[in-house]
């Protein structure tokens, strides 16, 4: 099973590394074509504003959407979550707008620019090894979405069917419970 990391922008390495720790194969993904070989994809974290914009200059928006739309998993971790999101709080437009989420995005503000969490998550045992840099909250979620985590009362991880979100990082520790949790939606997609 391939699952490919969205490689415009952002901590694609270290995403490839934990797909791989969990027991699946990790591929950059560079072209729209390149989706074609995949079964799920990760949208990594970096600046979403820029990794938005390469998005539309490569084809990215309407490629990720029909991959979306074939029910195929997507997992957007960081400045992928704000990418993801049908809204953006200061944002006319969101970018894929596949999510039923409202995000705020560098949420934590300086005093909290970033640090590091051990966060329960709900369906994975035990708690995860979570990195926070200027890192992004969800608001709000619509009915249909599962809050997965919350930190401080705020919601910081959520899934909506075959689509998963994280406010931070959870590929810069060696603890891929994420990942793992991530590939079983993609082993699930495919039964
Ligand atoms: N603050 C960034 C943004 O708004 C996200 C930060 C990150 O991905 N670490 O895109």
């Amino acid at each position: 099973m391939k699952i490919g990391v969205l490689a415009l922008q952002g901590a694609v390495a270290e995403h490839i590394r934990s797909i791989e720790l969990a027991g699946a194969e990790g591929v950059a993904i560079k072209k729209v074509e390149e989706l074609d070989e995949i079964q799920g994809l990760i949208i990594p974290g970096g600046e979403s504003t820029t990794i938005g914009k390469l998005m539309r200059k490569y084809g990215f928006i309407d490629a990720i959407r029909a991959f979306s739309a074939a029910g195929k998993p997507i997992f957007g971790t960081c400045a992928g979550l704000i990418v993801l999101a049908k809204s953006i709080e200061g944002l006319d437009e969101p970018h894929l707008g596949l999510m039923d989420i409202t995000v705020a995005r560098n949420a934590f503000g300086r005093q909290r620019e970033s640090f590091e969490t051990d966060l329960p998550v709900k369906g994975i045992e035990e708690p995860i090894r979570a990195v926070f840099i200027r890192a992004p909250l969800i608001r709000s979620v619509a009915s249909d979405v599962d809050v997965l985590s919350t930190y401080h009362d705020e919601i910081v991880t959520a899934r909506q069917g075959h689509l998963l979100a994280a406010s931070y990082h959870p590929e810069l520790t060696d603890d891929y419970q994420l990942h793992q949790y991530f590939v079983d939606m993609v082993t699930s997609s495919l039964k």
